[in-house]
């Protein structure tokens, strides 16, 4: 059977609130809503880490954050480690990597194990950008989210021979400071529907969360807004009028990105190859569009958690499915690596998808739950809080330890700990803290040691804050291992 091209369009803060498929109330994306209805639309899919350079550390490794080494922004990936590439380069794909790479630049830091690569350096620019390659540095001018897609594009088109290939098309857009083109930002200027939960006052949330510092009413700077807001206007009207602004801005730049899906796919299709493309769409996190009042990441809230995911394999994967069970960023490498028929690394935690997609027996069981863990805490800019958590499909337990260990970019503070438990069924939103409601004892210590256990199982320790649950007395969990501690590094934070 022949073996798959794979096509890995990944967009950098793309909320799947702010996408057709996931039935966006605030903008359209049809091209992008096409790989819906030609594939399969993931409707549990989470972040591991809800940040930029560890889900992409995530997404190529396999693994989670404690076993990559990608913990915070500032911690760079070590190239050389087992990728979904390297196995792909070894199986006889040619692979490429395109755009955004943010797992840090240099010796041993680099794309590795790419025939070809050409990446912005850290966050890149939105116009004129700046690319390195093996070759050097360049500026070419244009849109970045335009150029990506030619430079993947031109690649393909420059390979000959019938071996399949592995082009990454990673996007910095919609990633901050949202400067879009001004065709898509004028079509854009119109006003929105408010979130149900912009004036959430986060009442019965833990003291961790109030301290975030990430409120379209309080936190957008001067370069996100693009100008001062009108004078004259109270915080009530002042809020609302930067969400406009922001939505306008990060909806205009998402606009460029369905626009280049489109001209992605047209292409396969024109050269004969898109039905025998994996093509995937995703975001390496979510972002908050407004909820909860909130703009950015990095929480377990379901809006930054949720990574929106669509596949498409026309030959072998019917369409217009919808997946419900929990799916990470961790289980795509090896699910890419299934469809291609190569086997995985043994180092790699995830749990391939892919015999579900096509129907294959045994379909092996899924987990019912997903482990998270977010490390970089209390940083300068975003002030949130290093917490680790356990989401089922009805609970969510979350222990906001506060402790940044020294790693890269986290503060020098630490805080108590603090508990938050969620009900999904009962609370879609997430606007009521259970942890301390006697209704809720039983559930909350039966997540305590189901955490516990799967900590445990995956190799990454607990806070030595936490006790330990009721049962889990002769559960093993790994010691603390020593964490990299580079304080303060002077380059572009996120
Ligand atoms: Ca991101």
């Amino acid at each position: 059977m022949r073996r798959p091209n794979v096509v890995f369009v990944l967009t950098d803060d793309h909320a799947a609130n702010a996408i057709g498929a996931y039935g966006s109330v605030i903008n359209t994306t049809p091209r992008i809503d096409e790989l819906a209805r030609t594939g399969w639309r993931f409707d549990n899919c989470f972040a591991t880490n809800s940040l930029c350079s560890p889900s992409r550390a995530s997404l190529l490794t396999g693994a989670y954050s404690h076993v990559n080494g990608v913990y915070t922004l500032f911690t760079p990936v070590d190239a050389s480690q087992p990728t979904f590439i390297s196995l792909l380069a070894e199986a006889g794909y040619r692979t490429a990597m395109i755009g955004k790479w943010h797992m840090g630049h240099g010796e041993g830091h680099d794309p590795h194990g790419f025939d070809h690569w050409e990446v912005v350096p850290g966050q890149g620019d939105y116009w004129n950008p700046t690319f390195l390659s093996a070759a050097g540095r360049r500026t070419i001018e244009g849109y970045a989210t335009d150029l990506i897609t030619d430079l993947a594009i031109e690649w393909v088109e420059s390979l000959e021979g019938d071996d399949p290939w592995c082009v990454l098309v990673w996007h910095k857009a919609p990633h901050r400071p949202w400067e879009p083109k001004p065709e898509h930002r004028e079509r854009h200027d119109v006003t929105r529907p408010i979130p149900a939960t912009f004036w959430d006052d986060y009442a019965t949330r833990s003291p961790s969360i109030r301290r975030t510092a990430m409120r379209v009413a309080d936190h957008l700077s001067l370069e996100d807004l693009k100008e001062a807001p009108p004078p004259g206007l109270d915080h009530e009207a002042e809020a609302v009028w930067k969400l406009q602004r922001y939505l306008r801005d990060y909806l205009a730049c998402v606009e460029s990105v369905d626009e280049n899906v489109g001209r992605l796919t047209d292409w396969l299709r024109n050269r004969g190859d898109l039905d025998d493309t994996l093509m995937l769409y995703a975001s390496d996190q979510g972002f908050f569009l407004g909820e909860h009042g909130w703009f950015d990441k990095r929480l377990m809230f379901e809006e930054s958690l949720r990574m929106p995911l669509l596949v498409s394999y026309p030959r072998r994967v019917p369409g217009g499915r919808t997946f419900d069970g929990i799916v990470t960023n961790v289980d795509v490498a090896q699910t890419i690596l299934d469809a291609a028929g190569v086997d995985h690394h043994p180092r790699m935690q995830g749990r391939s998808f892919w015999p579900e997609l096509v129907d294959e027996a045994p379909v092996p069981e899924r987990p019912a739950a997903l482990y998270y863990r977010y490390w970089e805490n209390d940083d300068i800019i975003h002030k949130a809080p290093a917490h680790y958590g356990y989401r089922t499909d009805r609970h969510k337990l979350i222990y906001y330890y506060n402790d940044g260990f020294g790693l890269p970019f986290t503060s020098f503070f630490t805080y108590p700990p603090d508990w938050e438990l969620y009900d999904l069924e009962a609370d879609p939103d997430e606007v009521i803290n259970v942890y301390d409601d006697p209704a809720y004892a039983e559930i909350r210590e039966e997540l305590k040691a189901a955490m516990w256990r799967e900590q445990s199982r995956l190799g990454d320790a607990p806070h030595h804050s936490q006790p330990v649950p009721a049962g889990c007395e002769d559960v093993e969990v790994a010691a603390q291992p020593e964490l990299p501690r580079i304080r303060w590094l002077a380059s572009q934070p996120e």
